[in-house]
């Protein structure tokens, strides 16, 4: 089995490099299919969000480049959207997939501040504590429900393929002490969670870009055997922001998966996501 990835940003959004440079990388460590997901355009500025005027040179740079590659490596476009709930869908004539080829759906943002910007839930976890204490009291498991219940109103919504990391929240919320990830009700909720992306027929992304600097996968670990269960169909991604970061944590997440019973993973190819086997 040779791995493959579907979750990275270049310089169109935040990622540190070219397109044409994650391509040489990945085609030097023998990957045979490559996707690129820009954060889209949002209708706010963000230091991480793909500029709505540079949407069409994604497009046409992306087109270039899989052309010149075709013989080396299947190239893949396409973006992580936000979900904001009450103001953003992921639905979206733009995104349709007439232009690209997948969408993840990701949460980032919750609710609004009283400055009138969103709660960033992705970020440090001082902006995280801020917000925690002006929208929730700094309570840390109303926050979470919250998260959940936001997470569910996007995946009923859909118009995408994939979830994004899709305990995200957990990142922050692990550095309040009232949060524990083996309470029965987090359990819980992340299965019904669970559920409801098997119901729908999404695939779940394993998202390991902080998994060798901070031990943390999205989904946790501690969740692979329920969503093996659940028989709910998985794609591993990086996440990568550099091409040196293509590949971080594939090791220990394929182990891990593969201790939890896994037998396939998701990849794109020829234009179908297809069932692999993980050897
Ligand atoms: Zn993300
Ligand atoms: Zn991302």
């Amino acid at each position: 089995m040779y791995w493959s990835n579907y979750h990275s940003h270049c310089v169109f959004c935040d990622g540190r490099s070219s397109m044409e440079e994650f391509v040489h990388f990945a085609i030097a460590k023998g990957l045979k299919k490559y996707g690129f997901s820009s954060h889209a355009p949002l209708p706010f500025n963000t230091f991480w969000n793909m500029k709505l005027d540079d949407f069409a040179e994604y497009q046409s740079e992306f087109k270039r480049l899989k052309e010149k590659y075709k013989s080396e490596i299947e190239l893949y476009i396409g973006l992580e959207v936000d979900y904001i709930h009450n103001f953003i869908e992921i639905h979206n004539d733009l995104y349709s997939s007439n232009t690209m080829d997948y969408l993840i759906g990701s949460i980032h943002y919750m609710d609004q501040l009283p400055s009138g910007d969103f709660w960033t839930i992705d970020g440090n976890f001082r902006d995280f504590f801020a917000g925690l204490k002006l929208l929730f009291d700094s309570e840390i498991r109303p926050a979470v429900e919250r998260f959940y219940e936001i997470s569910q109103c996007m995946i009923e919504k859909g118009g995408f393929d994939i979830v994004g990391h899709f305990d995200k929240i957990a990142m922050n919320a692990s550095n309040c002490v009232d949060f524990d990830n083996s309470a029965s009700w987090y359990k819980n909720r992340v299965g019904e969670l669970l559920q409801l992306i098997k119901d729908k027929g999404l695939i779940l992304e394993v998202n390991t870009k902080s998994l060798v600097e901070k031990g943390l996968c999205f989904p946790d670990f501690k969740f692979f055997p329920l969503i093996n269960d659940l028989q709910i169909p998985i794609v591993v991604n990086s996440d990568c922001h550099y091409p040196t970061n293509m590949l971080d944590g594939f090791e220990p997440a394929f182990k891990a998966l593969k201790t939890a019973g896994f037998k396939t993973t998701r990849q794109l190819i020829e234009g179908s996501w297809q069932a692999v086997e993980i050897i």
